[in-house]
């Protein structure tokens, strides 16, 4: 059998050009567009079906106008923090319909911006559902096409159990299409979905309940992390932890909200964020060797190859890490290593990610429970402090500091923030960690005064 790039042409392809292309991608999200523009990039034919919007969960309905929303929401911090500097105003007042339209104008233009880098890549646009019929065939548009190779990259889609009166949830789809901001809401769950639109509903002046099963917010976070930041938020919303929702019923558009320690509400609004599950449904898996885990995720190799050797998959449908860089990156490494003779493999470790709640969180390496959980024997640095801006804001919100470090290396192992713009800052100290930063690289870093920042490289004393 004749042979290419390590890949075993099958019965009846004698040739590769027997093939209509060279990639056909499933999803034209952030992980499938960028890998269609790098292998069209390195001359392969490539095409993509996408049958919903360009851009996938991340432009649409995820991370961009999660962030403009987050954005809207920190405005009445901001104006309630002047105050303190001398301004004062009259009549604020807060239009939801216009930050929709204004959202909805920005997802368009970049919804355009994704297809015309497929267009201007010569990618060939099938707008419409594709399914897998065999390892080198798919079914789209009423017809079927070859490819040498399938790349299924359809991401995910909000999952929520099942309780009497469910049916009047909505989800993380949804709240981006509310016509009107509701007066009362409850959020249910206790990760990255809902402690975000928590925080966004109650700095817009919704009166807010974040409903969470476990004891603290934001699992698989530092536990000093999660504790600071519950405590934090339950300044400004109706924390309940420990319990969830049993029932839900609807009386004139009124919700009355009954959770399991017996207490009930009512709200206008229940938005369940209980996580999201891989879109592998209807794809035609059946007719292939791919093989999915008990949630649906693909199961593929370090080389993002499923069990059949020509079909890959990429971001949220593997359920690797479900954040848009970690996707970009995964479609990049599955285009250079199909067309190119750049192969890399995907690192997973000290990849930053941030919360965009209020305030922010973000994070990078190991919380420090896995950090002992790996055998490191760990010294941890934390400082809790009002930021400067607060002492004349006087705004009652602390930020939080916390460094895990490898007491024989003195290896910076996990780095943790939770302070206005975290994101912006822990970027950095991701690119100092993945060079091997120590604990005395930090100490020997002047700080810039007076920053936030500086805090990281002045820690001296060890908890
Ligand atoms: P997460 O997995 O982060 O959180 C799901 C939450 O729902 C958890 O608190 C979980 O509780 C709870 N839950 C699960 N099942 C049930 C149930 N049956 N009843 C009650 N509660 C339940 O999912 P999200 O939907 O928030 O986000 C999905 C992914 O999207 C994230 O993991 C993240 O990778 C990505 N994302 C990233 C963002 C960013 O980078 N800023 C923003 C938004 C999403 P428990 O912990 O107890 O299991």
């Amino acid at each position: 059998m004749p042979t290419f790039a390590g890949f075993v042409l099958f019965k009846g392809y004698s040739n590769l050009k027997d093939f209509d292309y060279d990639l056909f991608v499933i999803g034209a999200g952030s992980g499938g567009v960028r890998a269609c523009r790098i292998a069209a990039s390195l001359g392969a034919r490539v095409a993509v079906a996408e049958e919903r919007y360009f851009g996938g969960t991340c432009v649409n309905v995820g991370c961009v106008p999660k962030k403009l929303f987050s954005y809207a929401a920190h405005y009445l911090d901001d104006l309630q923090d002047s105050r303190g500097f001398g301004w004062s105003f009259d009549n604020v007042s807060f239009d939801w319909k216009k930050l929709k339209e204004n959202k909805d104008i920005e997802i368009n233009r970049l919804n355009g911006i994704y297809k015309s880098i497929l267009d201007k890549n010569q990618v060939q646009i099938f707008e419409a559902r594709a399914r897998i019929q065999g390892p080198h065939e798919i079914e789209v548009d009423g017809k079927i096409v070859t490819a040498k190779y399938i790349l299924i990259a359809v991401g995910g889609w909000p999952w929520s159990p099942e309780f009497p009166g469910s049916q009047h949830v909505i989800s993380s789809n949804e709240v981006f299409e509310l016509e009107q901001l509701p007066e009362a809401i409850t959020v249910i769950g206790g990760g990255y979905i809902a402690v975000e639109f928590a925080s966004i509903f109650s700095r817009l002046g919704v009166e807010t309940t974040l409903v969470y099963r476990g004891e603290q917010l934001l699992r698989g976070f530092d536990d000093e992390i999660r504790e600071f930041i519950s405590a934090e938020m339950s300044h400004s919303l109706n924390l309940k932890l420990s319990t969830d929702v049993s029932e839900i019923t609807n009386k004139d558009n009124v919700l009355t909200v009954k959770f399991k320690d017996g207490d009930q509400l009512e709200c206008n609004a229940v938005l369940s964020a209980t996580g999201r599950r891989p879109m592998t449904g209807d794809l035609g898996l059946d007719s292939v060797n791919v093989k999915t885990s008990d949630t649906g995720a693909i199961l593929v190799n370090d080389d993002f190859q499923t069990e059949e050797p020509s079909i890959y998959a990429v971001g949220d449908v593997i359920d690797r890490m479900a954040l848009t860089p970690v996707a970009l990156a995964e479609g990049q490494i599955v285009a250079r290593a199909l067309f190119s003779e750049q192969k890399t493999s995907m690192n997973y470790q000290n990849i930053a990610t941030a919360v965009f709640c209020h305030p922010n969180i973000a994070t990078v390496g190991l919380s420090e429970s896995d950090a002992l959980g790996q055998g490191h024997k760990v010294d941890i640095y934390t400082s809790k402090f009002k930021q400067l801006k607060h002492t004349l804001s006087g705004r009652d919100e602390m930020s939080m500091i916390k460094l895990v470090v490898d007491a024989q290396t003195d290896k910076l192992l996990g780095l943790h923030v939770v302070a206005l713009d975290a994101g912006e800052l822990v970027q950095g100290f991701a690119v100092a960690m993945n060079c091997g930063a120590t604990k005395t690289d930090l100490d020997n870093t002047i700080g810039i005064h007076p920053t936030m920042a500086e805090e990281l490289v002045t820690m001296r004393e060890k908890r």
